[in-house]
């Protein structure tokens, strides 16, 4: 069963071909555009790539497309894209603008090209589908709950895979197949023992922690759209909802301009003044700018302050995870986040963590009560898996 997983950007389109017939699957070919301006041809180049490397002989080799979707109004987990689907996604264009219309687009041409194979969307908030209602709700009026606003959660691909990937590695099957199963039975699948605690930090060029309780997520840093919660690349984070109209009329700013710099002119490029990655704002930092120095001290207390939120909620943690483009190959800055936590029994192993670089390792000292490890994240095959599990069930 080969299954196509795409990712599109609004100028990109990248894919990974699976072999789901048997676990573990098998990753057959992964690809890429950038800079498309011609998505069909992309699509068409996309196809043709993979039957010259022999891994499809037509189309209808593809048991199906999955696509990381990542919002939609009135729908969430795994389902099949129809029209319905993409409408309901389109009535959510607003919280994720640089998201939502490119897959759409991107999704109807995939239908048109190849109108017999199915198309799959899993959610990016599929799951906080089970996160307590007190810890979602804004405190907004009814009619705005009603019209959408609510905390969401994003990233949720890469925060099933630490799930269920960590409870493998601290040695709870049971916990493990629970995340497996959820988007199928809701977290039905019995646990034995105590409750597992792990607290999954993504932190790349977008950012976001998750409370997880045997499998299943507490809640997520991110809220109503993908800007909230930690500092992104260029994305503001957490703010003050006052905040907007406060500089439209102070700054004279249109709703619009407010919007692009939110989501432009934000986050640590907004407070470096240096570039939206990482590692120029520590260069940067090490040279003595001190506004690169703030962007990352901003980055580390908000992440700090999220990880205590969870910490709080789930009395404590088994385990804090790391993973995404800065947690799994930044061993700096998973110390500065770990600095001074021995009272919480976390405690970091220089040496191990210097180490672990783009690859699963352990990277808290063994009296470390709570463990810290590296997991690198695998969004597209958890799409992979939940495609062929909709596709099982029908
Ligand atoms: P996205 O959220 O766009 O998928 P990534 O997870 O790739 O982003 O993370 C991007 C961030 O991670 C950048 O700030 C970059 O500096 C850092 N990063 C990514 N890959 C590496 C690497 N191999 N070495 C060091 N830093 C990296």
């Amino acid at each position: 069963m080969k299954i196509l997983v795409a990712n599109i950007g609004s100028t990109s389109l990248k894919w990974r071909l699976f072999d789901c017939s048997s676990a573990p699957e098998r990753l057959l070919h992964k690809g890429g555009f950038e800079r498309v301006t011609d998505y069909p041809k992309a699509i068409e180049d996309c196809l043709g790539e993979l039957k010259a490397g022999g891994h499809i002989q037509q189309d209808s080799d593809l048991a199906a497309v999955g696509f990381k979707t990542v919002v939609a109004k009135g729908v969430s987990g795994c389902v099949a894209l129809t029209e319905e689907v993409l409408g309901a996604m389109e009535a959510f264009n607003a919280i994720a603008p640089a998201h939502n219309p490119p897959y759409i687009t991107g999704i109807r041409l995939f239908a048109k090209r190849m109108p017999a194979v199915p198309l799959i969307g899993l959610f990016e908030t599929a799951f906080y589908q089970w996160a307590p209602e007190a810890g979602v709700r804004y405190a907004v009026p009814q009619a705005w709950y009603e019209a959408g606003v609510r905390r969401w959660g994003f990233h949720g691909a890469s925060h099933k895979f630490i799930a269920e990937r960590s409870a493998e590695l601290l040695g709870r099957p049971d916990v493990a197949e629970r995340a497996r199963n959820l988007y199928v039975d809701g977290g039905a699948t019995a646990v034995q023992g105590a409750p597992l605690r792990v607290i999954s930090c993504h932190l790349g060029g977008s950012s976001s922690i998750t409370g997880i309780r045997n499998g299943v997520a507490v809640g997520n840093s991110l809220g109503f759209s993908p800007q909230s919660g930690l500092p992104h690349n260029n994305r503001v984070g957490d703010l003050d909802s006052f905040a907007i109209p406060f500089v439209m009329r102070t700054l004279g700013l249109s709703i619009d301009e407010v919007e692009r710099q939110l989501c432009k002119e934000g986050g640590l490029k907004g407070i470096s003044g240096v570039s939206n990655d990482i590692r120029d704002i520590q260069t940067a930092a090490a040279g003595g700018n001190a506004q690169a120095k703030l962007a990352l001290d901003v980055f580390f207390h908000s992440a700090r302050h999220w990880i205590g939120a969870y910490l709080l909620e789930l009395n404590g943690a088994d385990a804090i995870v790391f993973t995404a483009g800065i947690g799994e190959n930044r061993p700096e800055l998973r110390a500065a986040l770990c600095q001074g936590l021995d009272q919480l029994g976390i405690l970091l192993d220089p040496v191990a963590n210097e180490k672990v670089r783009a690859v699963e390792g352990v990277i808290s000292s063994p009296e470390s009560r709570v463990k810290l490890l590296v997991i690198p994240t695998n969004e597209e095959l958890v799409v992979a898996r939940e495609t062929k599990r909709l596709l099982d069930r029908k």
